[in-house]
């Protein structure tokens, strides 16, 4: 598998608090990555670095060829433009637009979009087309964002605590539906998640804590997201 992603000796500081202590990796392409590790551990400021919408203080972040740590600011919305979707605990849709409309926002004008209906049907989301976000269940919004994030066709697909806000069944219906994209788009795909059951879905287990990375391992079963087990 190819390497799509690498990191150098990443560091962020905000003052004097050294939120990312020099972290190197690697991420590969058409996998789903899971960053692991308790509230405060830097994952979401290790997320928002490689999505590049966080300047590192130290390191470098790879993306194929290019550096993008060292990319201009026109560079760098160009490059997120084109190849990251985000998807937040927040589901950000606008109000006043229909899901339909909501979605379509995502598109990229210079790229060719992933089939809309093809996306709707794996998100399940088909029947809610003309309704407003005001309409719709946590669990239905967060589908919506993902299409809206996703029918572009990035290179990556950054997940934040997706499910942070969702109930038990919403939760492990976002995450078996990821899982279903990634198989039917080839995505790579990275989430972070303060519980270890998502994490057991993924390829790959990266575990943070204070700002560093404390294991990072290939996950040779990986769960299915209907056998995960709350607590
Ligand atoms: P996680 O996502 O694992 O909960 P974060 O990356 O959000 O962790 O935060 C890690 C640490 O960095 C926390 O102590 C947080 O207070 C601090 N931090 C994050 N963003 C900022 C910021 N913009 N300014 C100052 N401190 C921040
Ligand atoms: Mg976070």
């Amino acid at each position: 598998m190819e390497i799509i992603m690498k990191t150098e000796n990443l560091a962020k500081d905000y003052g004097k608090e050294h939120v990312l202590k020099g972290i190197t990796l690697t991420i590969h392409e058409h996998t789903f990555t899971a960053i692991l590790g308790p509230s405060g551990s830097g994952k979401s400021t290790l997320l928002n670095i490689l999505s590049g919408l966080v300047k590192p203080t130290r390191g470098s972040v790879w993306c194929g060829n290019e550096i993008i740590s060292d990319f201009g600011e026109k560079q760098l919305a160009g490059w997120k433009r084109v190849e990251v979707g985000n998807v937040f605990q927040e589901y950000l849709l606008l109000d006043n637009l229909t899901v339909q409309e909501n979605i379509k926002i995502g598109i990229c004008p210079h790229k060719p979009s992933l089939s809309f209906d093809r996306l709707v049907r794996i998100l399940q989301i088909e029947e809610l087309l003309n309704r407003f976000p005001a309409e719709l269940s946590g669990g239905q919004q967060q589908r919506v964002s993902i299409a809206r994030a996703v029918i572009k066709s990035p290179r990556l697909l950054f997940c934040d605590e997706a499910t942070g806000s969702l109930d038990e069944e919403n939760s492990k219906n976002v995450v078996e539906l990821l899982h279903n994209l990634q198989s039917a788009f080839d995505m790579t795909i990275l989430f972070t998640t303060h519980n270890p059951q998502i994490a057991r879905t993924a390829d790959r287990i990266i575990t943070m804590k204070n700002g560093a990375v404390q294991s990072d391992m290939r996950n040779e079963h990986p769960i299915t997201a209907r056998k995960m087990v709350w607590g």
